[in-house]
């Protein structure tokens, strides 16, 4: 059992004021490995009155102060990097050896790029020669909300936190009952940082309560909301009795879109995506859709290779995958698997229940489906495991149409070799990011999504910018 924390409030560890405690279960092994407190409204209340009071001093320090702290939260962030691996590691079943690399060092190059944007941030900017005295400044939004899921948990608490503390606002962090202990851990780290007290705060709780209290909160300038799409309709409703300003990154359903001219390791690579996190990637390519005349190989290779992904215990080293996060979302999986037999999509590997070795935890066994057609629900329902639907196209039209045939709208990819093709598709696809060819998005790249994947973006300077209210002034001398 890891020591339990409680919430972090105005530079202080303190207790609860209300709520109840709750078991955090390890996913490898069905154990607890934490009980944690929830908090309530007044929790709420308290860390909501911490950062409105620190807001006008940290708004008004100077950006090279705020960079110098953040420069000194990447020294402490990497000086952690085992106690932070190993409580993704337990809390959400990701691998010791992808909690190391991936998980934390999602984190760490976010901060990374925070600071250097943040350096080339202008905050204050000339509207142009034809106003002479005019300025557009960036400042900072005030005091914001943050809510965070459990899949990403550092690479999402970093893309708020980084770009929120380089705005010059001063925040609170609820994140999710699944993935407290790395949460506790940044708190720990912001305060050895020597962030001002107020300007970070944690409450854990649950959605339902400590979720609602902040993002309905009088006080609360902005919500920043990284999730299902569901809870973001919520909070958006529930936030616009006070017109705050919400940010939401959400759901997606990825389409991967493979013509005939791919290179060989196109439908390797996106079946290896797809299983990457064990599936619980907003972003993952979770609908193949390839050419007709390359289509029998591509679902025979798929096959292949999601029979050789090998599944295990998330403390192990190997670069296999873990189990999911919890027990709900094991069933979840079960049913949509079930669901895809049951419309009559051809299961070709993996299928219901535990891989064999794997009795206890939440395993499930990569899973592909081909001749899955669109209006089947396991094409159109984010399934968040390790499955893949595989779709056929038969002409580059087709492929569009399908591609897009989604209320989502976050990432697609396309693999082709032909570049005329690949910037024509790259216009067509509605989606906030397309990938080709393997080639990931570069550093600082604005993430985000169109349609119900959500609006605004994080990481590198638009990070920074979606954290500020933009003011016009005139007769600036
Ligand atoms: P979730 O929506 O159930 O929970 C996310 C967070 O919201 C948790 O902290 C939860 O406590 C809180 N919450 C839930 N209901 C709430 C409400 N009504 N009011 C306020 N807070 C509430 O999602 P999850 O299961 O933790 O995460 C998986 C989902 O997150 C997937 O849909 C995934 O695609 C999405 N996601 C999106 C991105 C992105 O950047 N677009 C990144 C990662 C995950």
């Amino acid at each position: 059992m890891i020591e339990k924390r409680d919430f972090y409030i105005d530079g202080k560890w303190v207790a609860p004021l209300e709520g109840r405690e709750h078991q955090v279960i390890n996913p490898s092994t069905e154990e607890p490995c934490t009980v944690i407190s929830l908090g309530g409204p007044k929790d709420v209340d308290a860390a909501v009155a911490a950062a409105k009071a620190a807001l006008p001093g940290w708004m008004a320090t100077a950006p090279e102060e705020r960079i110098a702290l953040m420069e000194k939260l990447a020294e402490v962030y990497k000086s952690r990097t085992e106690d932070m691996a190993q409580a993704i590691s337990t809390e959400m079943g990701a691998p010791i050896e992808m909690a190391r690399s991936s998980q934390w060092g999602a984190g760490y190059s976010h901060l990374k790029n925070f600071i250097k944007a943040a350096k080339d941030f202008k905050f204050v900017k000339p509207l142009g020669d034809h106003a002479p005295n005019d300025r557009i400044i960036h400042e900072a939004v005030g005091v914001v909300a943050m809510i965070t899921p459990w899949n990403w948990p550092m690479n999402q608490v970093m893309l708020k936190v980084g770009a929120a503390v380089a705005a010059g606002c001063t925040m609170v962090l609820k994140p999710s009952e699944e993935s407290p202990l790395s949460a506790v851990i940044f708190a720990e780290m912001m305060d050895e940082a020597g962030f001002p007290a107020g300007v970070f705060n944690l409450v854990n709780g649950d959605g339902m309560t400590v979720g609602t209290a902040l993002t309905g909160h009088e006080d609360v300038d902005m919500v920043s909301f990284t999730g299902s799409t569901r809870a973001g309709i919520a909070i958006s409703k529930n936030a616009a009795d006070t017109l705050k300003k919400v940010h939401l990154e959400l759901g997606g359903k990825g389409a991967n879109l493979v013509f005939a001219d791919a290179d060989d390791k196109a439908v390797k690579r996106g079946v290896l995506h797809m299983m990457n996190n064990t599936g619980q990637s907003c972003n993952a390519p979770s609908r193949m859709i390839v050419e007709a005349s390359a289509y029998d190989q591509a679902v025979e290779t798929a096959a292949e290779v999601a029979n050789k992904v090998e599944v295990g215990p998330a403390s192990e080293e190997g670069r296999h995958i873990g189990p999911v996060v919890n027990e709900a979302q094991w069933g979840k999986i079960q049913d949509l698997i079930q669901k895809g037999i049951d419309e009559g999509a051809r299961l070709v590997a993996g299928g219901t229940g535990r891989p064999e070795h794997l009795n206890r935890g939440f395993y499930v066994k990569p899973t592909v489906f081909a001749d899955v057609t669109s209006d089947m629900t396991i094409a159109r329902e984010e399934i968040f495991g390790p499955v893949l639907a595989i779709m056929k196209f038969e002409d580059e039209d087709q492929a569009v149409e399908m591609a897009n045939d989604t209320v989502y709208g976050l990432t697609n990819y396309v693999q082709s070799s032909d570049g005329a093709r690949r910037n024509r598709l790259a216009a067509k696809l509605r989606s906030g990011m397309v990938e080709m060819n393997g080639e990931s998005r570069g550093a600082g790249a604005p993430f985000g999504g169109m349609k119900r994947s959500g609006n605004g973006r994080e990481g590198g300077v638009w990070g920074i910018e979606d954290f500020c209210e933009v003011k016009a002034v005139s007769g600036w001398s």
